[in-house]
């Protein structure tokens, strides 16, 4: 039954020229994407191609399987030859020649991640990476399209590429990422000079992918996936002499924002196990290094379903809780191990190894999460918390699932329990339909939170999302410019506010590198992930990145603080006397609502 619909499903999508993965029955999508998950890429699907790796006239290659073994056994009995085991993605050709690979990432730290896990499965392959953009024989870009300005620079990125392919005409381009999800047909169709267009969830195919350009045709892998989160995939760190890392613990969104591309470009949430998080922690550990941020669209939603054993559990199988007053799109999820049990277990790896974590939502701040946050020494007191808006009629245009209101209690609350706690935002000027007083509402929230960093935008428009089809983009862009400068402003005074309150204080700085200024001088990171100048500590040699100093803060702007280096110490140390001696009050907030 369920095979005949499959089949079904899929003519309708061929007559469509629809996504596999939005199945046109909505019946039982999920089984369907499960027997062909990561295995071929569906869109577009070629009736006629012959099989893994074989163009089709002047047609994109991007299924490596003939149409009809999308259709059910019964219909086609040879499909029996096929090992579905080792076709998904087909052994590549060996190539005499060792390739090079050179990466060029933008966007947001998920992309930086991202990138370490394709250079990962392309190293796997026998590619190597190199720095010398001149001497690559492949130039991927792994792409963002939160915003039309990001795109912007990629096209224009792109007519530079294609200048150096015209000297190399065996040069292969590469786009992955966010904006190859988001505009695959035009980038192949348009720009006849792009060889491979990648998805995220696709990078494990990306040796077969060049393979095929081998034969000079473009190839194009987009299909989203239910459950691949590249767990089994060691990423290559980029940033080598870095004390710091990037895990990816999830990957998607479920939450629908309506001004949000990121659920068509990453699709849905779905969590890696913890232990293989742990795994990869532990070997950071073994390798030194002393900071690890664990990384998702939507990182505190995480839900780790992959041992059974946590189904039936009498506290697990409770369902998600929301922070007080907020909603989802969403019923709430059952069962699995929650973003607090994964805190507990990673903060245990190393208690020297500093955990941070981003993005989350502010809907999924339990207590249990913040408590476990108080309670352990080496979990930053730093909160990433996105208002977008501080007027509860945008937000609700923005299907955020919150009020004004209820997104102040959460700070407060926040406030409450970790009152030494470091809050960041992001923000959205000039959305559909926000008004002058809807802006005023968003500087007001400002000055209240004072924010200690905040990712402030122009609201840009993006095909495909709910805001595109249901809102009218009727803000006036000389006013978004406007109201962004001015949420610019509120929060630099905010943020100032915030660091001359810590002039004084003694804090522990993991130092990072030396500082881009001036070679005297060490640059690290408190705990609240402020920017912190090492006066003097580049000089002497004394201070090496990796290292824990205790510093005192002397100066500051409104987004770096100057200390005094004074003695290199360790984080339970550092937690002992400090928090001992002094209670909760390094950067105890004094601001009342
Ligand atoms: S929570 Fe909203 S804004 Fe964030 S990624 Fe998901 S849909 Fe986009």
């Amino acid at each position: 039954m369920a095979a005949s619909h499959n089949a079904r499903c899929l003519r309708k999508l061929l007559r469509r020229n629809a996504d596999i993965f939005t199945c046109p029955c909505r019946r039982d999508p999920v089984r369907y994407l499960t027997t062909t998950r990561n295995k071929h890429c569906a869109n577009d699907i070629d009736i006629n191609s012959k099989g893994p790796g074989v163009s089709s006239g002047n047609r994109l290659v991007n299924n490596p399987l003939p149409f009809k073994s999308f259709l059910p056994k019964a219909s086609y009995p040879d499909l029996d030859t096929y090992d579905t085991e080792d076709v998904p993605y087909a052994p590549i050709q060996m190539h005499k020649e060792t390739r090079k690979v050179y990466f060029e990432t933008y966007g947001c730290q998920m992309n930086v991640n991202d990138t370490e896990i394709a250079m990962a499965i392309l190293e796997k392959n026998g590619f190597v990476m190199t720095n010398d953009l001149t001497k690559a024989d492949v130039l991927f870009m792994m792409t963002c399209s939160i915003r039309e300005g990001a795109e912007q620079k990629i096209w224009k990125r792109l007519e530079y590429y294609k200048s150096l392919k015209k000297k190399r005409s065996s040069m292969k381009i590469g786009i992955l990422g966010c904006m190859a999800e988001n505009l695959k047909k035009e980038i192949i169709e348009k720009d006849k000079q792009v060889d491979i267009v990648c998805g995220p969830d696709a990078y494990k195919d990306l040796p077969r992918l060049l393979d095929v350009t081998s034969t000079g045709q473009a190839a194009v892998n987009v299909m989203l996936s239910f459950d691949e989160t590249y767990a089994d995939v060691m990423p290559v760190r980029v940033k080598k002499d870095s004390p710091s890392a990037f895990v990816s613990i999830m990957r998607g969104c479920d939450n629908m924002c309506t001004y949000c591309i990121v659920p068509f470009t990453r699709g849905r949430e779905r969590s890696r196990p913890i232990t293989s998080i742990v795994e990869e922690i532990q070997a950071l550990s073994v390798q030194g290094l002393k900071e690890v941020t664990l990384l998702g669209q939507n990182v505190n939603s995480y839900i780790d379903k992959s041992e059974s054993k946590y189904y039936g559990g009498f506290d697990t199988n409770s369902p998600t809780k929301n922070s007080s007053g907020f909603k989802t799109v969403y019923k709430p999820k059952m069962g699995g191990r929650r973003f607090s049990d994964l805190l507990d277990a990673v903060s245990r790896v190393n208690p020297e190894i500093r955990i941070r974590f981003t993005s989350p939502h502010p809907k999924d701040f339990p207590d249990e999460v913040l408590y476990m946050m108080k309670e352990r020494p080496n979990i930053c007191n730093q909160i990433h918390l996105p208002a977008q808006s501080g007027s509860t009629s945008v937000l609700k245009a923005m299907r955020r699932g919150y009020t004004r209101e209820s997104y102040l209690e959460l700070v407060h609350h926040i406030w409450d329990i970790i009152p030494d706690v470091s809050l960041s935002s992001d923000f959205i000027a000039g959305f559909c339909g926000e008004t002058e007083s809807d802006h005023e509402d968003t500087l007001s929230l400002m000055n209240i939170v004072q924010y200690h960093f905040a990712y402030m935008f122009p609201y840009s428009m993006r095909s495909k999302t709910h805001a595109h089809h249901k809102l009218q983009d009727d803000v006036p862009d000389e006013d978004k410019k406007r109201r962004h400068l001015e949420i610019s402003t509120v929060f630099r005074e905010g943020a100032l506010k915030r660091n001359q309150a810590q002039i004084g204080q003694e804090q522990l700085v993991l130092v990072e590198s030396v500082s881009k200024r001036s070679s005297d001088d060490m640059a690290g990171r408190n705990d609240g992930n402020t920017k912190v100048i090492l006066s003097g500590a580049g000089a002497d040699g004394h201070l090496k990145p990796g290292d824990y100093v205790v510093a005192e803060i002397t100066s500051c702007s409104s987004q770096v603080l100057h200390a005094k280096p004074l003695y290199t110490s360790s984080i339970l140390e550092f937690h002992q006397s400090h928090r001992s001696n002094h209670g909760n009050s390094q950067q105890k907030c004094t601001v009342t609502n």
